[in-house]
């Protein structure tokens, strides 16, 4: 037998406590920046969550697109406008999302997910009213005052029942950010926040954020402050101080929420990384940040 059987083999078998630990649990993957992009780590990920189906875990996907949403509206001669990390939404700007995540993105992830057998079923929060939203307030983090953000939601309440019968089923979920609102009228909402307040609603076992970092920076200027765990604490004061901006902002307050709900691990990791996946879930290297209580 030679040394790379033998590897193989060893790397398998090391799988082996992950596998029992998670089999029938529920991971929510939020997908999203680099690994949504390049067909290389696509494919990558789409693998990975194949294979945490067939050794018996509930996958639950909410993807991003934000990017490709940004290129859409360019191309229809409307530029994107962010504030502390969420789109300003108008009525065009919700539409163009629309068409964008639930349209395409949604479909290619189904799609790409039947390619390795598995059955994938796609939503948007307005099916079978999944995510119902509010429309967001915000307080902008640098001045204090209000600021209208449009068609930006808040999550106000998850459909488990629906999530349930479609996974109790066999079926993978693949939920676009958008919700319904009071009147029925859409909302984009962070996918992120979507990710975090679903692991809550599911009582997941593990919520993992794809990113396009390496993980969180205790400042977001210095790479070598990069950290391995961070506390809820640590978080709420490094926001204080202002050394986490943009999309970290929902990313970490998400953790927040669903660790609050009692899900056990949450983990931001580096989408750029080939496998991080797999390797987050069925081996002892951390490819990222581990956000703890
Ligand atoms: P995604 O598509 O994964 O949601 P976002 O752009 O919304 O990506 O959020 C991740 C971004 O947050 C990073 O690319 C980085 O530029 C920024 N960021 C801000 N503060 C920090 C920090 N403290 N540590 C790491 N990244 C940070
Ligand atoms: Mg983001």
């Amino acid at each position: 037998m030679n040394q790379m059987a033998l590897d193989k083999a060893a790397i398998l078998a090391e799988a082996l406590p992950y596998i029992r630990r998670f089999s029938g649990k529920t991971v929510v993957i939020k997908y999203g920046g680099a690994a949504m992009a390049a067909a290389d780590l696509k494919d990558a990920v789409m693998q990975d969550i194949a294979l945490m189906k067939y050794v018996g875990m509930n996958p639950v996907v909410v993807h991003g697109g934000g990017p490709e949403v940004s290129a859409m509206a360019k191309k229809l001669g409307i530029e994107s406008a962010f504030v502390d990390g969420l789109r300003v939404t108008d009525a065009a700007t919700m539409e163009i999302a629309q068409m964008v995540l639930v349209g395409k993105t949604n479909r290619e992830i189904v799609t790409h997910l039947g390619r390795h057998g598995i059955k994938a079923v796609g939503l948007s929060g307005q099916d079978g009213g999944l995510i119902k939203a509010v429309k967001h307030m915000h307080k902008s983090m640098k001045t204090g005052e209000s600021v209208d953000l449009g068609f930006v939601g808040d999550v106000a309440a998850v459909d488990v029942d629906l999530l349930h019968s479609l996974t109790g089923a066999g079926f993978v979920p693949v939920i676009s950010p958008i919700g319904i609102g009071p009147d029925g009228e859409p909302y984009n909402i962070n996918a992120d926040t979507v990710a975090g307040e679903i692991a809550a609603a599911l009582h997941a076992e593990k919520l993992v954020l794809l990113t396009d970092v390496e993980g969180v920076r205790a400042d977001k200027d210095d790479p070598s402050s990069l950290l391995n765990r961070v506390t809820a604490e640590e978080i709420k004061t490094w926001m204080a101080k202002g050394k986490i901006e943009g999309g970290m902002i929902p990313k970490l307050q998400c953790c927040l929420t669903a660790l609050e709900a009692g899900v056990n691990r949450v983990h931001i990791i580096d989408g750029r990384v080939l496998h991080s996946l797999l390797l987050e879930i069925f081996t002892d290297r951390g490819v990222g940040t581990m956000v703890i209580k």
